[in-house]
């Protein structure tokens, strides 16, 4: 049988599967012989276990962490349920990815009245046994006894109120024993600690599929058969006097990354207090003033563990009458600028290496440096403020809880979330919300810690701030009150709160985020191109590094209002007479933005699209439109109707559009070819290095690209002929539709290139209308039929079986194939990995997803090389 228990001297940092993240570094630490307060760890496993027998403990479970816990009571001295010379435990999950205020926390099992005498007689402090054993009824009785923890927070706050307290400091050991007596009266709690710590660990273990934990793991993609581990550790008291407290620290800033020792601490209190962010904490360099030993000794192993996990490390500790004591070490969240400069630095130090620098960076953190920022020239009146949690700018109508920040995102419309505190039942609210703003706690609260998670700009610690849930109000220092739907702004990098919106710049680069682009192109294999059609998007992509265009819509050429009248004369056309008309004014719009992006473009390839208009985008919609189109393309009213009847679609998506408008059209493609064509005449007129690349839309068969790349060859020709110039050009096909997919091998002899559409390709392989899929997906989401959504992320099982077939069978016909991505999951980092596994040439994206898709790519590459050295 598989041991179930370890002691914290029996595992090491690279047990994580095994003993969960924090358990895996407590036995680091304890093995670094750092003063770790010694305990044991039950593994995953056996949690795994517990929820295959129904959600029971094994058999021989207990009997095992006996035997652990007789082991820890020798080496702490003191003993668990003994009444004078008490033992007291923390019980903790820690699942092997960290999830951080996930899962639920149980401090100072193994009080019962007996025993808190016990405690007030052996610390001669009764004031702290009789706090401590209150707080331990109030946790048990939430987490293990599911009771309304509200309840109790309410009974402290009526008896303060009727003896005339404000704060918890002026409680004396009278007062918690008469709460501790109320608290007894609400919920029926077990005086035994055996039964205190069983009834613990297995409420640990079903923390694990509480609301929160599963809405935490599916952000963060974390799988849900992992299950946790179960950490039971000797207590140590922060809340002890004035020479105890508890704090928690990062060995680099967080928020910026600067190499300065970073933290928060709380003179007389419990770790609880400084995470919960209750009260406002002090520096950490108030230690260093208060109890300089102390503080030497947490800065010398802050700085021993960093450079032993050789990444910036998050640390709990506890100071208990001037010892110190640590509690937990991770990696630390940070911010997307801080993850950058860290992972530079580190580089500098050589600490790390560019491949690892590499990974340590998640994609989406790269969007940090492409956020917007309040723009300092334009900031209004500053009506209140607190701390820089977490970057970047953020304007949104204001809403006091989460149920109501879903709500009102669900209009569409920009949510700041004000709470007094956050909670991770709050987790629903801030994934929706553009910006947090909190009354209390510090920059290690809740609050910061998920919000700089999620890349969400947000203020916490506004205590000038008093919120009133019920009025919806919340009222500054000043005097300013901010209601419900009032639109406000945070400044999240000042940690400033605005009314109204205030302007934002464009989000700013840094010579650390560049060098690390810089990495990510050494390393990747994979190009990356930008979908683009206008010359300003265009060099905004190449700005942020795009290697190309790998998708021009040219439909998307003909949206602005002088245009779509004339694409609209052309689709809505009688004849081909009259369609020619207004194709000609098309080939003069055409040509010159292709030239612009040619120019933009320079020496790079660019892929333009043949026309691909879903025609109803096109179409107008109302009498009042068609009314007014009559008026300005002097068409009678009746015929506009008319035509516009008869092009109606039932299925639009499936209907008339892609290479079926060259087939019936063929004049289109004609016009399209020549603008082309010409726009790369004068481009290399102009002295400049043209790379057009034609791509046929929504093709389903060789015959169809036979017949229109007859059409766009004889175009060429005829306009090099004509100007006497040669211009280097590739045909190629989109490969959207699963026929085309399936049938690869026999598109291939007539192509240079391959681009997946994968968004068309996911629409026709699920059957799911890309225009409908709102109404149903998000059921399939919240029910786990899908994993993810597929038009995000793609689904490897089916659309991606389908480009596997595409690719090995054209490629086995045709090799030097280029192929590339230009649906959405081009700029998604999950996605990227496929494709670089697939053997891809290039993924295009938006323009502001190019960096991510860089970093992603490079990660792709380093990844594989990483495990085929392990292996
Ligand atoms: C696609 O279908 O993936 C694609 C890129 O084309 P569009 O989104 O324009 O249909
Ligand atoms: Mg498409």
């Amino acid at each position: 049988m598989a041991k179930r228990v370890y002691l914290f001297n029996e595992g090491s940092k690279d047990d994580r599967d095994l003993l969960g993240g924090k358990g895996a570094n407590l036995c680091e630490m304890t093995a670094l012989g750092l003063p770790v307060p010694f305990g044991f760890i039950i593994t995953t496993p056996t949690c795994r276990e517990f929820f295959e027998a129904g959600n029971k403990l094994p058999h021989l479970l207990e009997q095992e962490y006996r035997v652990a816990l007789d082991l820890v009571e020798k080496k702490m001295g003191a003993r668990f349920g003994d009444p004078e010379n008490p033992l007291l435990f923390s019980v903790r999950s820690g699942a092997p990815v960290s999830m951080p205020g996930m899962m639920n926390t149980i401090l100072n099992l193994g009080l019962n009245d007996e025993i808190a005498a016990g405690l007030a007689r052996k610390t001669d402090n009764p004031r702290f046994a009789y706090d401590s054993y209150r707080r331990f009824i109030q946790m048990f009785a939430n987490v293990v006894l599911e009771a309304d923890g509200e309840q109790f927070e309410h009974e402290i706050e009526k008896y303060k109120a009727a003896h005339g307290k404000r704060d918890d400091v002026e409680m004396s050991a009278g007062d918690w024993q008469e709460i501790i007596r109320i608290y007894k009266t609400l919920v029926d709690f077990p005086e035994d600690p055996f039964v205190q710590l069983k009834l613990a660990v297995e409420a640990v273990f079903l923390s694990w599929h509480t609301p929160r934990a599963y809405v935490y793991r599916e952000m963060n993609n974390i799988p849900e058969t992992l299950g946790t581990a179960v950490n039971v550790q000797a207590m140590v008291f922060g809340n002890f006097g004035d020479t105890s407290g508890s704090g928690v620290a990062f060995t680099r800033n967080p928020s910026n990354g600067e190499h300065s020792f970073f933290g928060e601490f709380l003179f007389n209190a419990a770790g609880e207090d400084v995470v919960a962010g209750t009260r406002t904490p002090l520096p950490v360099s108030a230690l260093q003033e208060r109890l300089p030993e102390v503080y030497a000794e947490l800065f010398r192993t802050q700085a021993q563990l960093e450079k032993h996990y050789r990444d910036m490390q998050d640390l709990e500790f506890t100071v208990q009458e001037g010892k110190l004591y640590m509690l937990q070490t991770r990696s630390g969240k940070r911010t997307g600028r801080a993850s950058v400069k860290i992972a530079v630095d580190m580089v500098r130090e050589g600490l790390i290496t560019e491949s690892e620098a590499l990974m340590r960076v998640s994609p989406e953190h790269v969007e940090s440096f492409l956020h917007p920022m309040v723009d300092p020239e334009q900031k209004t009146e500053i009506v209140a403020t607190g701390l820089p949690a977490s970057p970047g700018g953020a304007t949104g109508s204001v809403v006091f809880s989460a149920e109501e920040a879903v709500e009102v995102a669900a209009t569409g419309k920009s949510v700041i979330l004000v709470r007094r505190e956050t909670t991770p039942e709050d987790i629903h609210g801030m994934k929706v919300a553009a910006g947090i703003l909190t009354e209390l706690g510090g920059m290690t609260s809740h609050a910061a810690v998920v919000a700089r998670g999620m890349g969400v700009c947000a203020i916490t610690g506004c205590g000038g701030l008093s919120i009133d849930y019920a009025a919806g109000t919340a009222t500054t220092a000043g005097g300013v009150v901010i209601r419900r739907d009032d639109v406000i702004t945070l400044d999240g990098t000042a940690g400033e709160v605005m009314l109204g919106d205030v302007p934002k710049t464009e989000a700013s680069s840094s010579e650390d985020f560049q060098i690390l682009l810089s990495w990510a192109d050494e390393h990747r294999r994979l190009k990356v191109r930008a979908n683009a059609e206008t010359p300003e998007d265009a060099a905004k992509a190449r700005e942020l590094g795009a290697e190309g265009i790998g998708l021009c819509r040219t439909e998307h050429m003909f949206f602005d209002a002088e245009r779509i009248d004339q694409m609209r004369g052309m689709i809505l056309a009688e004849n081909r007479e009259e369609r020619q008309r207004y194709l000609d004014k098309l080939l003069k719009f055409q040509e010159e933005d292709m030239l612009a992006l040619f120019r933009v473009m320079d020496g790079l390839p660019v892929t333009v699209r043949l026309l691909d208009p879903p025609l109803h985008e096109f179409l107008p919609h109302s009498e009042d439109d068609m009314v007014a189109l009559a008026g300005r393309i002097n068409k009678p009213l009746e015929k506009i109707r008319a035509m516009t009847e008869s092009l109606k679609e039932v299925n639009p998506m499936l209907g008339f559009r892609g290479c079926r408008l060259s087939i019936v059209h063929p004049e289109v493609t004609e016009m399209q070819v020549k603008a082309i064509i010409s726009a790369a005449v004068r481009a290399i007129e102009e002295g400049l290095k043209p790379l057009p690349e034609i791509m046929i839309p929504l093709v389903v068969n060789v015959r169809e690209i036979r017949l229109i790349s007859e059409i766009i060859d004889r175009g060429i020709q005829a306009v090099m002929k004509e100007k006497h110039v040669s211009v280097p050009y590739k045909i190629g096909t989109m490969m959207e539709t699963p026929r085309a997919a399936l049938g690869a091998d026999r598109l291939a002899p007539e192509v240079e290139f391959m681009s997946f559409g994968t968004n068309d390709l996911t629409q026709m392989t699920y059957g799911f209308s890309r225009d409908d899929v709102g109404k149903f997906l998000p059921m399939y989401l919240e029910k786990k039929l899908v994993e993810s959504d597929p038009f995000v992320t793609l689904d490897q099982r089916a659309v991606g079986r389908l480009l596997e077939i595409a690719v090995s069978e054209s490629r086995a016909r045709k090799p030097g194939i280029k192929y590339g991505i230009c649906g959405e999951h081009g700029g998604d980092p999950r996605s990227i990995q496929f494709f670089h596994d697939l053997g891809l040439d290039y993924v295009s994206c938006s323009p502001f997803r190019v960096p991510v898709a860089r970093i992603a790519a490079a990660q792709a590459k380093v990844r594989r090389e990483t495990e085929a050295r392990r292996t």
